[in-house]
């Protein structure tokens, strides 16, 4: 008999609370923008260097608390608040 897969442990919690940045982020459009990093009282988002194009926030979900500042001030609506779904257990 095999033995059950069981889901990874982690930061359960974080994982679930965490937001989530969409391809609507206007970095993608070319255009920079780093609104989340500087609202982030977490400092969750960082913005990683990359050629030809603006650099890209990147989401460090463990530290992310789904405070929702970074929802609040996105200019594009690109970042998606935690899913309810994700609060069960
Ligand atoms: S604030 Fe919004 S548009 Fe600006 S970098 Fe963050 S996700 Fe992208
Ligand atoms: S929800 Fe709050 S903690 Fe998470 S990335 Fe946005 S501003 Fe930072």
């Amino acid at each position: 008999m095999r033995a059950e897969v069981r889901p990874q442990p982690g930061p359960d919690r974080a994982a679930r609370d965490a937001v989530e940045i969409t391809v609507a982020c206007l970095v993608h459009a070319g255009i920079a923008c780093m609104t989340c990093r500087d609202v982030c009282p977490e400092l969750a988002i960082s913005m990683r260097p990359r050629m030809g194009g603006p650099f890209l926030p990147e989401l460090d979900e463990a530290a992310c608390t789904g405070c929702g500042e970074c929802v609040a001030h996105c200019p594009a609506d690109a970042i998606a608040a935690p899913r309810p779904d994700r609060h069960h257990g």
